[in-house]
This record gives structure tokens, sequence and C-alpha cells, in this order.
């Protein structure tokens, strides 16, 4: 087949070198002190790409940061904002333009979970995870996407939704795994995403969400060991992710090797959602 269609084959052998290079790019990374974010954040930076990240209270994102930028020889800064206040957000990306250049592209990471009974969830609880997971999200995406359209620049976005838009998890045979409000933060963030894309691909502005299954940071470390042998019984492959695990996709679809991908959610869990 590959033989019929010299393009194709052409593509063909260039995937077999593929290399995505950000040097000379400015990322900003929410929440890419730790967990999964960190894993974008080293990742990016051993691509050559400049990366921001923005924190909420942890007292070693700084150092955590700086440590990344000195291990791959790009520079690295850590900016403390709590990407649920507008105004602190629209202020911190003005910042950050203004000390690294123009950004390129932004991964909309930092999120939280309320894991309780539905009968006890309160409205701090709801504003608390919307803040972040939805609100959050949408400030710092329009952060990015006015910069962009203000200095006519083209820019990718994504956006850490989860596997749970989709489904309930559950944390044994029927029994959900309690956390209402988050699952559909991330079924709001999803559809968020195709809003945001439709209305700014006139502007060049690609955003995609990315939707990890199971991965092993502190947002599951909570879950007691009978929850994750449980859970990963129920994954074809077995296991939960490792942090660097959701990087490749991350930075393909920032990268402009997914020119013509927009408004897609990419799912890496394992294969999780086949049943
Ligand atoms: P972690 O709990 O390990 O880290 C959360 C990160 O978000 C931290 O860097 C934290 O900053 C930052 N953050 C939280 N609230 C705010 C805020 N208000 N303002 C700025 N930053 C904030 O999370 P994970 O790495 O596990 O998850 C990353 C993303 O992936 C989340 O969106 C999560 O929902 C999603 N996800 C995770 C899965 C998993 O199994 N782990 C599965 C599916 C999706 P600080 O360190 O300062 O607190």
């Amino acid at each position: 087949f590959l033989g019929s269609n010299p393009s194709l084959e052409h593509d063909f052998a260039m995937s077999s070198g593929f290399v995505i290079n950000f040097s000379k790019k400015c990322v900003v990374v929410s929440g890419g002190n730790r967990g999964i974010g960190l894993a974008f954040t080293k990742a990016l930076a051993k691509a050559g790409a400049n990366v921001a990240v923005i924190y909420r209270s942890s007292p070693d994102a700084e150092d955590v940061t700086e440590k990344v930028g000195k291990e791959f020889g790009v520079k690295a800064k850590a900016y403390k904002c709590d990407v649920s206040d507008s105004k602190l957000v629209d202020e911190t990306f003005r910042k950050i333009h203004d000390e690294f250049g123009p950004i390129t592209g932004l991964i909309a990471n930092a999120g939280v979970s309320v894991v309780k009974p539905a009968f006890e969830l309160t409205r701090e609880d709801f504003d608390y995870v919307y803040g972040v997971n939805v609100f959050g999200v949408f400030n710092t995406a329009r952060a990015a996407a006015k910069l962009w359209k203000e200095n006519k620049q083209k820019g990718s976005i994504v956006i850490t939704s989860s596997m749970s838009s989709q489904i309930i998890n559950q944390c044994g045979p029927n029994k959900p795994l309690t956390q209402v409000f988050y699952n559909s933060s991330k079924a709001a963030v999803s559809n968020l995403t195709k809003g945001l894309a439709a209305e700014w691909a006139d502007y060049g502005i690609r955003v995609n969400a990315l939707s990890p299954g199971y991965v092993m940071t502190d947002q599951t470390a909570h879950m007691d060991k009978s929850i994750r042998e449980y859970q990963s019984g129920a994954i074809p492959l077995r296991r939960f992710a490792e942090p660097e695990e959701m990087a490749g996709q991350a930075l393909l679809l920032l990268s402009e090797h997914a020119s013509y991908m927009t408004g897609g959610e990419y799912f890496l869990d394992g294969g999780q959602l086949i049943w």
C-alpha cells in the first residue's frame, strides 16, 4: 500500500526519525511543578522550550522549575497564580510575555478533586472544583489567546481533561468513586475545548484536550490499595500510567505536526474506555 503512494512513503520514512523540536518556543504549563504537569515541563525543556510554570501554593515550585531549566539548559521559571482568579491570570500572562518574549503554547493542566459522597458535597466544594477545572482552564486559555490575538500570532492550547469526562469511575464492582463534581467538571472542560476551538480557529489558535486515565500522582495517592488494585484490573494494560507517559501526546498536539488537529479529545487511558 505504501509503495503505491510516494508521498505516504516519504511521510513514513520521515516518521522513523520523528522529532519534535521546541527550541525558541515559550510554553506555559499550569500545575507544571508536580505530577503530570511536571512531566510536561520536563519533556518541553528537553525538547528545547523555555517553560513558564503556574502553581498555586507548593513551597518548592520555584526550585523544582529552576532545576528543570538548569538540567536542560533552557529558561524555566515558576509563577504563583491561582488560575481561578481571572484578573491575576491575565496579569501573570502579561508578565510572562514581558519576561520570556512571545508565548507560543499553553498546557492548561492544573486540576483538583473533592472525593466525597454526593449527599455531603457543598457549594464551596463546587466552587473549588469548577473554579480550577473549568473557570481556571478558561482563564488561562483566554489569557493566552488575548495575547495571540493582540500580536496577530498563532498558538496552540492543550487542556488536561480526563477519561472521566465520559464515564463514572468505579472503586469496586458497580460502586462509584464518589467525585461527581470532578467528573462533571471534566465533561464540561472537554466541551469547552470544542467551543474554544470553534471560536478561535479563525485566529489560528488550535485547542485540544488530552484525557488521561489513572496516572500515578498525588491526586491518585489518596486511593487505598484495594481501590487501586480493583481499578488496575479494569484497565486492559493492567496498570496506572506514569506521568511521563502523558508527555508525548501533549507535545505532539502543541506542535506544528498537529497543524490540522483542533477541537479533539485524545484519551491516554491504557484502553480503559474500551469496556
Ligand atoms: P496533582 O494533584 O499532582 O497536581 C495538581 C497541580 O495543579 C499542582 O501543580 C497544583 O499546584 C496545581 N493547581 C491546583 N490548583 C491550582 C490553582 N487554583 N491555581 C494554580 N495551580 C493549581 O495533579 P495531577 O498531576 O494528578 O493532575 C494534573 C491534571 O491531570 C489535572 O487536571 C487532573 O484533573 C488531570 N488528571 C489526572 C489524573 C490522575 O490520575 N492523576 C487522571 C485524569 C486527569 P500546587 O503544587 O501549587 O498545589
